[in-house]
């Protein structure tokens, strides 16, 4: 392991078993990736791709199949504890005892760590996800976004250089969202390494310097987030011509040309780097007339794939 690696991710596999009428399911396939230390890492992938399974396994909620997990130095297997103390997990799902103060979810997590009275920070937590003022209400009262900021708190309560956030945005308005990317950055800026997964892009983007992309359990990008994007912005755009094409161009080769028929050719392009009138001037210079042009704007869906397309 490389000693500037907060966590590293070896051969992970991940089989669910079969129970009742739903079948077994492998929901990691063969997970293989780092994440060094200081940054803010963002697992992105649509619903069911196996991100909360691949966090719930750090958590040690959910067993792994195969594979070797180490977090901080630690192995997974060897030293469950160790690990356990590195990481603080904000998980998916929220609950708390509506009849708890913040203060009081605060310091039973902390005596659930060990963490001796003294050394407690309850204070400073909660001053950090900004409710100092919530300190002694009920949690039945606070709104979603409030209560997604404790449970940042609670995660952080014994310290942890690692911080892992499952979809921390997830049903949180645009607003909300804002306070809680603040406050993500300001746990990194404070040297802690943040973890997140989400099925934005669009936070992936704003927050994370390093992205892997997941779909069906399987990491199908991982890159720095600049490199990633300038994939995800390609557009792919589709040429009708007048008559068959019987080879494609020399110069539209690097745009990944695809002939759904002999008239019909698609191509992928980044509009930043290349106007489509390059595209048509070569076609027009090899002789064709365009009948029709369409493009589309890659979403998500899109971008999985395209990069599976890739590969
Ligand atoms: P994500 O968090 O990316 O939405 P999950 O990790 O929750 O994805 O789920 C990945 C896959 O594993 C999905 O197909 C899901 O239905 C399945 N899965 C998740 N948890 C369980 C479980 N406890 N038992 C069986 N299958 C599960
Ligand atoms: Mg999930």
């Amino acid at each position: 392991m490389a000693l500037d690696d907060a966590i590293e991710i070896i051969n992970l596999n991940k089989i669910y078993a079969a129970s009742g009428k739903s079948p077994e399911k492998k929901a990691l396939d063969n997970i293989n990736l780092n994440i060094p230390k200081g940054s803010i890492f963002g697992l992105l992938g649509p619903n069911g791709a196996g991100k909360s399974t691949l966090i719930n396994i750090l958590a040690g909620l959910v067993s792994k199949s195969s594979g070797q997990v180490r977090v901080w130095e630690s192995d997974l297997d060897e030293d469950a504890r160790h690990v356990k103390a590195s990481i603080g997990i904000v998980p998916q799902e929220i609950n708390f005892d509506p009849f708890f103060t913040p203060a009081k979810i605060l310091d039973l997590q902390a005596g659930f760590f060990g963490v001796p009275k003294a050394e407690r920070q309850t204070e400073d937590l909660l001053e950090l996800v900004g409710l100092s003022d919530k300190a002694h209400a009920y949690t039945r009262g606070l709104s979603g976004g409030m209560r997604r900021r404790l449970m940042m708190a609670k995660a952080m309560v014994h310290n942890p250089p690692i911080l892992v956030l499952d979809e921390p945005t997830a049903g949180v308005d645009v607003e909300l969202r804002q306070q809680l990317w603040a406050n993500v950055r300001k746990l990194n800026e404070g040297g802690v390494t943040i973890l997140l997964t989400t099925h934005y892009l669009e936070e992936a983007q704003e927050m994370c310097d390093t992205i892997a992309i997941i779909n069906h359990g399987r990491i199908i990008a991982h890159d720095d987030t600049s490199s990633l994007l300038r994939t995800i912005e390609s557009k792919e755009i589709r040429f009708i011509l007048d008559r068959d094409m019987s080879e494609i161009p020399k110069r539209l080769e690097a745009f990944n040309p695809q002939q759904q028929d002999k008239r019909t050719l698609s191509i992928l392009y980044t509009p930043s780097e290349h106007p489509v009138g390059e595209f048509i001037d070569v076609l027009q210079k090899a002789g064709y007339f365009i009948k029709d042009i369409s493009t589309e704007e890659s979403d998500l869906e899109d971008v999985f794939l395209q990069m599976t397309r890739k590969v």
